[in-house]
């Protein structure tokens, strides 16, 4: 082989350096979709009118937010099934402002095993006043099962994925969610509806946003 032929296989080698460490960064997502049909749009399309206040809303969001949640089930099978029904059962607090039944784009598992419920790009009902711009992960665990440390990884390389695909300002707990109301990002129609949440903590926020390179002060404008 010449060495002319040689150099240009070493230049095309250097070239692709970059494109295979990025191939690693993309973490493994298993698909397991939950159920979106006609009825899911329609109440979708409904909690964006009653609750958000938009006028000739769509189900598609434009990403701006990742709000990190724990589950309080135990198992990543439990949560796809609580998600999967279209209705909200039980939580009357919940229910009198819709019927839609919360969910999440992904769930993460104790191992850090990542599970995709819905396109990142539609949208679901978990976090009050934000769900229209906010992806939901929701890691299996609660008060009693502090998250692991193989969720923590697995959290920061799926938002650090998601960040090179779309313009994320906020990585947030749900715990934070409040800190939005009187800023122009909480579109919710009553100042009234509010629910207290702990998850997902505020020592895994920390840590979280430190691998992420993130300001620990969320500067909400
Ligand atoms: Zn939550």
């Amino acid at each position: 082989m010449g060495t002319k032929r040689t150099g240009l296989f070493f230049i095309l080698f250097l070239y692709f350096i970059p494109l295979l460490l990025m191939a690693q960064e993309r973490p493994t997502i298993v698909q397991r979709p939950i159920t979106w049909n006609a009825e899911r749009e329609r109440l979708s399309l409904e909690y964006l009118q009653n609750r958000h206040g938009f006028v000739n809303p769509t189900v598609h969001i434009d990403p701006r937010m990742i709000v990190v949640h724990w589950t309080d089930v135990l198992s990543v099978d439990k949560t796809i099934r609580t998600f999967n029904p279209v209705q909200l059962p039980g939580r009357p607090q919940l229910q009198k402002a819709s019927a839609l039944n919360v969910s999440a784009h992904f769930v993460i598992g104790r191992d850090g095993s990542v599970f995709q419920l819905l396109p990142e790009t539609t949208f679901a009902r978990h976090t009050i006043g934000l769900n229209y711009c906010a992806i939901g992960i929701e890691n299996v665990g609660s008060a009693r099962y502090p998250l692991t440390e193989a969720q923590l990884e697995a959290n920061t390389k799926l938002i650090q994925y998601l960040m090179t695909k779309y313009g994320i300002q906020y990585v947030i707990g749900h715990h934070e969610y409040q800190d939005f109301r009187n800023t122009s990002w909480w579109k919710e129609t009553n100042p009234d509806y509010l629910t207290q949440k702990s998850d997902p903590g505020a020592t895994f926020m920390e840590r979280l946003r430190l691998n992420l390179g993130m300001s620990q002060h969320l500067a909400v404008q």
